[in-house]
């Protein structure tokens, strides 16, 4: 298998741009600059007189949410996309994308807010795990795959953040002074690949500033993506980024998200009928919107795609299984994986340790959450898997310092069912509504479903003791909090962000009003947790509805007393399976990391646990790098990423060699934290300093594991390269005693360069399968680009000429072949 440039967008219907124009010419001006801010959260206005119905947008990347933000409309949870581009595998991540169309099209999404194709210019960006790597050709290659299937089944992918959104401090206002050959070499590759060859229909403006300018007014817009790019689809504003009427609306943004309000509405209008916006403009917003309309179906008389076969759950499960295996990836093994040797014999005892083994992370926080119908933890996957083997759990360490939501697990309706019993009531206490909810993460960002206007939301639940201890009980959100415990008096709290936070930490990371209660084991108590709605804040002038969570924590000893236990379960067990990981706290939307250690006191857990048994396995649940400061102590470390709905199956496939560890890193593992760029404005300006040296193109960063590293079962060698017309061809030979999957990596680097350059790049990746002592010859494609630079001076891409040292291997450092390519 090469790796060629995607096929063209394929299954998008033509668009008759005639027809466009009649719709568009039936509109008079209100109506037209109607249509060009969202109609509410989450959809667009309708326009009969157009023949446009309305359209729904979710996001993304790791599942398709729908309208509704919790679990009362579940949805498949596919592998974040770190793990999705640690497959470096673009025909499965397009079969991802058909998955997540059939999701959004079974939801009523016309387009899916995804994929976030910002790169990792540092670990400590909080959406680290939604975007796919610090490489750009690997972000181009995997998120061009994955709008393709996502739009070969009937729904736009709206590709974002554009751009230079690669970390979250002051994100809304930051200004990233970033080099133009840097923004050129590095940034917008992604976006320009996914648009020209994967017609990517629509993108996503970010809420930073560019150079000074905010992107949602950037020229960049309208001079690069439309002009240059030849960009014919829609581009959006990220929630509430648009900030000016006449600049932004002069330029290429097309949608201002969310509304009814924002800066657009009768303000854009008066600035028409005042002369200081073109109506030319206008009417180029509305043709694009009405192309995204036409492509997705929304447009009456026009076919839309084939009715969408229903989802299959059992299908649907199978594949994201396989998915989250094929991006695990095995950076380090003493032998002792696979568990099941060539014999067939599995080990009769695991002990499966770690705050991550119970509670899992199957997907970041912030926007990108979904809500999926089950999740397998890596201790139910591992005990499903060896049904003869005695399994022994506990924890460890509680890493976080919040307390957690609700879990259907530990709450009981008051008619004794699990999970929590929600009232909406009016002033007058009179019963509106009611919902029976299994977990206590609430979002009515659409509205509360009621007969009436709605005063106090009110969820009910008892807690029944399994072990003694102080629980603790309550709410969190923003507004007014009320808390009753059995017969006590009400504890109200008014619950608030400090100033300069971002909202969406509100959403994933809101203050907590929580109470203590002492329980016997057997015993029961019951709680209200009570919510005056309409307490909270709007934002820029909408309301953001109601959101807020249900929270019990259940006593746990300390960390000392956690450890012993778990050092002794370690101890009598055959194999020790320790998950750590990050946690919502540490790793979401709307801030950065401060440290990449392991929070809490995991690290010493897994030295403990090393200590105890040498047959020590660590599985790392993070969505980012972390500090492995134990890793010559451990026998075998996994990273699993936040692997979707399936974790704990897939992981037990791959710990028990049911299939290969098939992930390869997407990004540079670092071994310390020198030399990494910084997340954090001075000033409000982030100063993209570190120029073309991101990642493994920064040779004095110090690496625990490079980039493209990853060992799968059997070992290989790579043995010539030969220079061909547009690439390489690479032989390798599967030395080991497994078939298996090998990914072929081509470098390019520039001694004696006239021009500053990274200290190498990725020019192209092949995937190879082989049986045991078999060669295989694997072509090698280069990337458009691969030998040319972005002058500065003549703003235009250029060739260099003279001689590239290609070089292949395994890794970023593992290049065993080497040749000349001279251009
Ligand atoms: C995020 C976007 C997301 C939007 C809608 C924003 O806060 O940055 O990625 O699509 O919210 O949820």
């Amino acid at each position: 298998m090469t790796t060629q440039p995607t096929a063209a967008p394929a299954a998008a219907p033509a668009v008759d741009e005639a027809d466009l124009r009649r719709r568009l010419a039936a509109l008079d001006l209100p109506r037209k600059v109607r249509l060009l801010t969202g109609a509410d959260f989450w959809s667009l206005y309708p326009e009969p007189a157009a023949g446009l119905r309305r359209l729904v947008v979710s996001d993304g990347p790791a599942g398709v949410r729908g309208e509704l933000w919790d679990d009362r409309d579940p949805s498949a949870n596919v592998p974040s996309p770190t793990s999705l581009a640690a497959t470096w595998d673009p025909d499965r991540v397009e079969q991802v994308g058909v998955l997540l169309a059939a999701e959004a099209r079974r939801k009523g999404v016309d387009v899916l807010l995804a994929p976030t194709v910002n790169l990792h210019r540092t670990p400590y960006g909080g959406r680290h795990f939604e975007c796919y790597s610090e490489d750009p050709l690997l972000t181009a290659r995997i998120g061009a795959a994955y709008v393709t299937g996502v739009q070969s089944g009937g729904v736009g992918a709206c590709v974002k953040h554009f751009v230079a959104n690669d970390s979250e401090t002051e994100r809304m206002s930051l200004d990233a002074i970033v080099d133009e050959r840097v923004l050129r070499e590095l940034y917008l590759v992604p976006f320009d690949t996914i648009v020209r060859e994967a017609g990517a229909w629509s993108v996503m403006a970010a809420y930073n500033r560019v150079n000074g300018t905010f992107m949602t007014a950037n020229d960049l817009l309208r001079d690069v993506l439309q002009d240059e790019w030849g960009f014919d689809g829609l581009t959006m504003s990220d929630w509430f980024a648009a900030r000016s009427t006449v600049e932004s609306a002069t330029g290429g943004l097309d949608l201002v998200m969310p509304g009814p309000a924002g800066p657009w509405g009768d303000a854009l209008l008066a600035a028409v009928r005042a002369g200081e916006v073109d109506e030319a403009r206008i009417d180029d917003h509305v043709l694009r919107l009405l192309r995204l309309a036409a492509r997705v179906g929304a447009l009456d008389g026009i076919p839309g795609f084939a009715e969408a076969a229903p989802v299959d759950d059992a299908a649907v499960d199978a594949q994201v299984r396989s998915d989250a295996a094929a991006g695990m990836v095995l950076v380090a093994n003493d032998g002792l994986l696979p568990l099941v040797g060539p014999g067939g014999a599995s080990p009769a005892s695991v002990a499966v340790l770690g705050p991550n083994s119970e509670v899992s992370r199957t997907l970041g926080g912030g926007s990108a959450t979904v809500f999926p119908r089950h999740t397998v933890s890596p201790l139910a996957g591992i005990a499903r898997a060896l049904p003869g083997a005695t399994i022994t759990h506990a924890p460890g360490v509680r890493p976080y310092g919040r307390f957690s939501v609700s879990r259907e697990e530990v709450t009981q309706r008051p008619d004794g069912t699990p999970g929590l019993l929600v009232r909406f009531l009016a002033a007058d206490g009179a019963e509106l509504g009611r919902e029976e909810r299994r977990g206590g993460a609430f979002n009515w960002m659409a509205g509360i479903p009621a007969d009436g206007e709605v005063a106090t939301v009110e969820v009910s639940f008892a807690v029944v003791a399994d072990r003694a201890g102080t629980h603790h009980v309550g709410g969190s959100g923003l507004g007014d909090f009320e808390v009753t415990v059995g017969d006590s008096a009400p504890v109200s709290e008014h619950l608030e962000l400090a100033a300069g936070r971002d909202l969406v930490e509100a959403l994933m990371a809101p203050p907590q009003h929580v109470v203590p209660v002492d329980l016997g084991i057997g015993e029961s108590v019951a709680v209200v947790v009570r919510h005056r709605v309409g307490s909270g804040p709007t934002m820029d002038g909408v309301d953001i509805g109601t959101m807020m969570h249900v929270n019990v924590e259940l006593p746990m000893s300390s960390d000392d007393d956690e450890i012993e236990r778990a050092v002794a379960l370690a101890a009598e067990a055959e194999v020790a399976v320790v998950v750590v990981g990050t946690t919502e706290e540490v790793e979401s939307e709307g801030y950065d990391r401060t440290t990449l250690a392991l929070p809490g006191r995991q690290d010493e857990l897994v030295s403990r646990v090393a200590a105890a048994n040498p047959r020590t396995v660590v599985v790392v649940n993070s969505g980012a790098p972390v500090l492995t400061p134990w890793v010559d102590e451990v026998a075998a470390v996994v990273l699993a990423w936040f692997p979707g709905q399936e974790f704990g199956d897939a992981l037990a496939d791959v710990l028990l060699g049911t299939v290969e560890p098939g992930g390869r890193l997407p990004v540079s593992w670092p071994a310390n934290e020198a030399n990494l760029p910084s997340a954090t404005p001075v000033d409000g300006v982030l100063r993209y300093d570190e120029g073309l040296r991101i990642g493994y193109r920064n040779p004095d960063r110090a690496m625990q594991f490079p980039f493209g590293h990853g060992l799968g079962y059997t070992t290989w060698s790579v043995d010539e390269l030969a220079v061909t017309g547009g690439g390489v061809e690479v032989t390798v030979t599967n030395t080991g005693a497994r078939p298996g999957r090998q990914v072929v990596q081509v470098y390019a680097s520039r001694p004696d360069s006239a021009v500053e350059r990274p200290h190498r790049w990725l020019v192209g990746f092949a995937a190879v399968v082989a049986e045991p002592g078999e060669q295989r010859s694997v072509p090698v494609a280069f990337a458009p680009r691969a030998f040319q630079h972005w002058d500065v001076a003549a703003h235009a891409w250029v060739t260099e000429p003279g001689t590239f040292v290609v070089a292949a291997g395994a890794s970023a450092t593992d290049l065993p072949v080497v040749g000349e390519v001279t251009v």
